[in-house]
């Protein structure tokens, strides 16, 4: 066996090891955001149609499903069809599916502890994380 020959073994075991990687990721790039939320077993998802505005929810097992047929897309709404969903956060309190911006917003300020972020519609905690 050449030396070449081994190298380029090696890079294919390479490839491989990161192809098993990714496969064994139920939903790349999207792991960090799921850990913020209350709830793990479904995602929330807000319309960003200014005539819709709605918010819809997707169980993770939804979710993966979809992302596996769709990797670079994001869900449709369920009331107006759009695929122009963003990701979003539920109020523990209000049950109301709100825009996780509201929370980005609240921890800005230079201090960290700056209290939890509140709920647009309700205006209680919304205890997203
Ligand atoms: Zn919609
Ligand atoms: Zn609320």
């Amino acid at each position: 066996m050449s030396k070449t020959t081994i190298i380029k073994a090696g890079i294919a075991v390479a490839f491989l090891a990161v192809a098993a990687v990714l496969l064994l990721r139920p939903a790349p790039n999207t792991e960090d955001e799921i850990a913020g939320y209350a709830d793990p077993t479904a995602s929330y998802w807000l319309c960003t149609s200014t005539t819709c505005a709605k918010g819809f929810e997707l169980s993770m097992a939804e979710l993966g499903a979809f992302l596996e047929a769709n990797p670079d897309a994001t869900p449709a709404c369920p009331h107006c069809k759009q695929t122009a969903s963003v990701r979003a956060a539920k109020c523990a309190s209000c049950k109301e599916i709100i825009p996780k911006t509201a929370r980005a917003a609240g921890s800005r300020g230079g201090s960290k502890d700056s209290g939890p972020a509140l709920c647009p519609k309700c205006g209680k905690p919304s205890g997203a994380g």
